[in-house]
């Protein structure tokens, strides 16, 4: 006779989050080979995708900016940075994974509490730029035309881990479970007698709210950008850590956009997409995305709410 399922819930520091797995099996052996598993291929992503550790594939990638090399991906850096030149075509570069250089520079005017130059933003924003990175589909090789060039996978990378770590829950025989990787949330069927994962998508600002309610998600990613302590204030002015590449600074109107999307990866994107369009095109892009929803505060000019059609119809507890 089977054993009943039961709950249980690991945790890893990686990718300067915590990621936390609950998820359903038959006895403590095979949840914990599970977890540690799934743990162990986000310490693999983190070795390929950071922009921290030195020799990453990401940065020895970078590396080669200017040289005219053309560099071999590893299977998982030729998905995430597919899918991150489509959506920047899609978003006509409001997400950028070239941002690299503008990304140092925000660190740096947090660092030493002011702007930069207008000669050293334009140095870093003539390194910047998704057309500069070309992309060979036969060989799944890259190429980074202009030297200076530096990429960051802050907006997606956590989104993709999630999801590769449900995988290889999966792959070890679970398949109810619950991954999250710092607000990088995706889920896999419902626990047992319940109707879903219970998920709080109450976003707010200082004035407004939308939710303070929850909603049951059975399959997906959920993913909210706009995190309240990822700023540096300056001259009044409050710059995100997300940056707008048109400017090359941080955005400054404080938006909050909370994603429910088909997976980890999605959600990360759009999440991050979605701050940085002007909000028609922003719920435009939510709209035509597949089994997406999207919710976003924003304070520029008073304050205001938009839902695109797919959060508005989404199941909530109560
Ligand atoms: P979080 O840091 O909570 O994961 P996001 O998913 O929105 O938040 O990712 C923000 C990170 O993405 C930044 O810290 C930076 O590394 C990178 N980034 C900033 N601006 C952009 C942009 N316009 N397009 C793509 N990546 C960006
Ligand atoms: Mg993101
Ligand atoms: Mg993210």
């Amino acid at each position: 006779k089977k054993l009943p399922l039961q709950r249980y819930e690991y945790s890893h520091p990686q990718m300067g989050t915590i990621f936390r797995i609950v998820l359903y099996a038959r006895s403590v052996p095979q949840a914990q080979a599970a977890a540690q598993a799934a743990f162990n291929r986000v310490d693999q992503l983190n070795q390929i995708m950071s922009d921290y550790i030195p020799d990453s594939e990401l940065n020895q990638l970078s590396a080669s900016a200017g040289t005219g090399k053309e560099v071999k991906l590893s299977p998982d850096l030729w998905q995430v940075l597919q899918i991150s030149q489509e959506v920047a075509r899609k978003t006509q570069g409001a997400f950028d994974v070239t941002v690299g250089p503008l990304v140092q520079l925000w660190r740096r005017s947090r660092r030493q509490q002011q702007l930069p130059s207008p000669e050293v933003l334009a140095k870093a924003k003539a390194a910047t730029g998704y057309q500069h990175l070309h992309l060979n589909k036969k060989n799944q090789t890259a190429k980074l035309l202009v030297s200076g060039m530096q990429l960051d996978l802050g907006a997606i990378g956590k989104g993709y881990a999630v999801d590769e770590a449900m995988e290889v829950l999966r792959q070890k025989g679970i398949k109810i479970a619950l991954v999250d990787g710092g607000g990088n949330i995706r889920v896999s069927k419902a626990p047992p007698g319940t109707k879903g994962w219970v998920l709080d998508l109450s976003i707010s600002n200082e004035t407004d709210h939308i939710g303070g309610k929850q909603i049951y998600l059975k399959h997906g990613g959920v993913a909210t950008s706009g995190d309240l302590y990822q700023f540096v204030e300056l001259n009044g002015l409050r710059y995100s850590h997300i940056i707008n590449p048109f400017t090359g600074l941080g955005l400054t109107d404080q938006r909050r956009v909370t994603i429910v999307a088909k997976n980890g990866t999605n959600a990360d994107w759009l999440s991050t997409a979605l701050s940085v369009l002007p909000i028609k095109q922003a719920l435009t892009l939510a709209n035509r995305t597949p089994k997406a929803g999207a919710a976003i505060v924003s304070n520029i000019n008073g304050t205001t709410q938009q839902q695109s059609r797919r959060f508005r119809q989404l199941k909530w507890v109560k």
